[in-house]
């Protein structure tokens, strides 16, 4: 039995390309050592890939910044801007991922937007008029014949044609799929992925993997026509390669049968999150000249896979297609392990109760390769008695494992969950009444001027934090130089000129890790880093229990911050979707409980902060589209219909003088409007900057009745905004947004700014908002 995974991480179990690459960005090392260490992970990723003896081992999964950047880059797909900054390949790719302001030039990076229901962000490709689409790099052949060798024989990965095009965008920002050359970029696209395969089969690869992870998204009659168009064009070309149909992130009901009917060799679906896909095989049946990668160990979460679940599916899948006719299965994992931190062997002081639980992604490896081993006894004499499986030593093994309880109760939490009625999820009075009675308990100027709450990072914060840990210095010295950094980050902002300040998040290294090592219920891993996007990494907590306060977390940072400006200083807390969406979660319980259980201990500490004199309290909901579904059909009843109250129940006993903001990052939410509306926040600021047009009509088109900060420039990129940018995005924010409604703040957090920066973008924010206030003054006298 064949097995497979769809990629591995590629940042190193320590990190190593996070570091070797911000080095590289700081100017500390040079490209070569780079690509040195580049290399040596990719090695190390393929060995430790084949050593657990898994049979398709993906190459081209290593990427410097982005998998999706460096397709549009092999395919061509690299905007005039950066070509003329004329930097080498490295450059014009980091150009791309990052922006550029130097000697060279001045342009803004690609958009980020988040891949799929992942809190992994990818750049969007834009498709220049004009510029045909070409093979134009060689990184997936380079890669191929590097692991080769080294005597490994890999199956390339590369994003495939159809989710190409899907997520990629015309220099207009709309999606390059519905725009009128659409049957022109199929075309160059067939004849691209074509050459690829055409220099694969010359290569004398045996497997090459499309990944087509847009398969699970709502298809419509003419995106089923394009997939089946482009692919009949393509397979013709793939002589002896055989090709797999890599899916994931859910079902693929709508392209199920086309899939079947296309000369793919092999469709890996995803069992996991596309349980859906069951039916489609019991509806249709499965070709039986095609492998089917059975995607059963799950990319997504941590937890062990339990085998008697898995080896269910497999055995449903074997009984629907019937004896003899059976097709051959392979075990894999439902999406790229890319999701995942790298392994649990580092992990010493976890408790090993909970440690028996886990399994990262190299664990994953050999989880599949043990279910591969027990489901080849049983497919051997499908007549294997149950009890020969249950005596296989793996699946007895994993049987002792997952019949354990892995979390820890809480009676009490459980008894307030249980109890929650009509007052806990409905703030009064209304928000247009709230706004009223805010005027007057937080007086504020037009165009209010905010940021969203994290100040940089510097290494001295960072270094302060890790004396802190190591117990190189007391509790009460730790305190007061967070204090210090607070007092001076209040200075700048009331010498700047904001209007609601911030405390900048100095004793948090993490929103959500932030407030998880403040409740019980959440556990804390050492080295469990997952990619969120270039060079960021989180190291998201485990839900491994019920969750409870034990008393104020932020309270004194508020106050204390409070007690040193006038003007309104935000408490700042995390939301319970966001927390839940970027932990691993339980698995035990429904995602809603566990929500509304962080809901309640979250109100608690914006109670306290109400208690403590605090004016304006945002609740960060940055995640909350991360774990909306794919397909809109499920949305309501899978997803919002919790996440929405989960929020709401955070505000609801808050007075209405209190006003109330919360916070969105990369928030396409045009077809949610009315949920982000139900949410009952006062004021919502959006991470907007990359893809401005789109929040404003959303805003404008919506009615949204908050109001709302649509980020007036890009934090996630060093370049320096310019008043005259800042300025013709207020303008344009103005031309959809009623001023009275509108507030002017960065687009999200700048923890992850330099200090130099962060003055010289806000000083200029301000100056550009002072402008704005001065025209508005002048229109409105004249
Ligand atoms: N308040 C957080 C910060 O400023 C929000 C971060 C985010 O949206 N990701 O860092
Ligand atoms: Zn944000």
């Amino acid at each position: 039995m064949l097995t497979s995974i769809h990629g591995y991480p590629r940042m190193g179990a320590a990190r190593e390309l996070k570091f070797a690459t911000e080095s590289f960005f700081s100017g500390q090392s040079d490209e070569a050592s780079l690509l040195a260490t580049a290399r040596t992970l990719r090695e190390t990723h393929w060995r430790e890939v084949a050593e657990s003896n898994i049979d398709l081992i993906p190459s081209n999964d290593f990427s410097h910044y982005d998998a999706m950047l460096d397709t549009a880059i092999l395919l061509g797909a690299v905007p005039r801007r950066y070509r003329d900054l004329g930097l080498s390949a490295l450059g014009t790719l980091f150009a791309m991922a990052r922006g550029y302001q130097g000697p060279h030039g001045d342009v803004k990076a690609l958009p980020l937007r988040k891949w799929f229901s992942t809190n992994y962000h990818y750049l969007v490709p834009e498709l220049e008029e004009g510029v045909p689409l070409s093979l134009s790099g060689e990184k997936p052949f380079d890669e191929f014949l590097e692991a080769r060798a080294l005597g490994i024989e890999t199956r390339p990965t590369l994003i495939g044609p159809f989710t190409f095009l899907a997520l990629a965008h015309g220099p207009d920002g709309t999606a390059s799929h519905t725009k009128g050359d659409a049957s022109k970029r199929e075309e160059e696209l067939a004849r691209v992925y074509g050459d690829i395969l055409s220099r694969f089969a010359a290569l004398g690869a045996k497997w090459v993997a499309f990944d087509e992870s847009a398969l699970a998204l709502d298809l419509s009659a003419s995106d089923l026509t394009r997939f089946e168009a482009l692919y009949r064009k393509i397979l013709e070309r793939k002589g002896a390669v055989r090709v797999l149909l890599q899916t994931s992130f859910g079902d693929i009901r709508d392209a199920y049968k086309s899939a079947c009917d296309l000369p793919f060799d092999g469709i890996a679906l995803d069992f996991i999150e596309g349980t859906q896909n069951l039916d489609s095989i019991r509806a249709h049946g499965f070709p039986k000249d095609k492998l089917l990668v059975a995607g059963l160990v799950n990319g997504k979460n941590i937890w062990k896979n339990d085998y008697a679940k898995s080896l269910a599916v497999i055995r449903e899948i074997a009984h629907i297609c019937g004896k003899g006719t059976c097709p051959a299965i392979a075990i894999g994992t439902s999406c790229s392990l890319l999701h995942v931190p790298h392994t649990v062997s580092r992990e010493d002081s976890l408790d090993i109760g909970l440690r028996s639980h886990l399994a990262f992604a190299r664990e994953k490896l050999a989880e599949i390769k043990e279910l591969a081993e027990i489901c080849e006894i049983s497919a051997i004499a499908e007549t294997a008695a149950i009890s020969d499986i249950e005596r296989h030593p793996a699946y007895a093994r994993n049987r002792a494992v997952t019949r354990e309880p892995i979390v820890k109760r809480n009676d009490e939490t459980q008894r307030l969950v249980a109890s929650l009625g009509e007052r806990d999820w409905t703030r009064t009075p209304s928000v247009a009444e709230r706004a009223e009675i805010q005027a007057t308990s937080v007086p504020l100027p037009g165009l209010p001027a905010t940021t969203i709450g994290s100040f940089p990072q510097t290494s001295e914060i960072k270094s302060l934090r890790a004396h802190r840990r190591k117990g190189d210095i007391g509790e009460a010295e730790y305190r007061d130089a967070i204090k210090g950094h607070i007092q001076d980050c209040i200075r700048l902002q009331e010498r700047l000129g904001l209007d609601v300040l911030v405390h900048g998040e100095f004793e948090r290294n993490d929103m959500v890790e932030y407030f998880g090592e403040n409740l019980t219920g959440f556990t804390f891993t050492a080295h469990g880093w997952v990619q969120s996007y270039g060079t960021r990494c989180v190291k998201p907590p485990i839900v491994s229990g019920d969750v409870a306060r034990n008393g104020p977390i932020t309270v004194e940072w508020s106050r204390f911050a409070q007690s040193l400006t006038e003007k309104p200083v935000k408490g700042m807390l995390t939301g319970p979707v966001t927390i839940l969406n970027w932990s691993f979660p339980r698995e035990d319980i429904p995602l809603a409980q566990c929500a509304f259980q962080i809901a309640l201990a979250i109100r608690d500490e914006a109670l306290d902060l109400e208690r403590a004199g605090i004016r304006v309290i945002q609740i960060d909901e940055a995640a909350l589209k991360e774990r909306l579904p794919l397909r809109k059909e499920d949305w309501k009843r899978s997803y919002l219909d919790w996440a929405i109250p989960a929020f709401r129940l955070t505000h609801s006993r808050l007075k209405a003088e209190t006003q109330v903001h919360t916070h969105m990052c990369y928030s396409e939410f045009e077809e949610i409007a009315g949920d982000i509306d139900a949410m009952d926040a006062d004021v919502i600021s959006f991470e907007a900057a990359r893809s401005a047009q789109a929040i404003l009509t959303s805003i404008a088109e919506s009615g949204l009745r908050a109001r709302v900060g649509p980020g007036v420039y890009d934090i996630h990129s060093p370049r320096i905004p310019t008043v005259c940018e800042i300025g013709d995005a207020i303008t344009r924010a103005l031309s959809s947004v009623p001023a009275a409604q509108l507030w002017v703040n960065p687009d999200c957090g700048l923890k992850t700014r330099e200090d130099a920066e962060t003055e010289a973008s806000l000083a200029n924010m301000m100056e550009a908002v002072f402008l704005a206030r001065a025209k508005i003054t002048k229109e409105s006298a004249s």
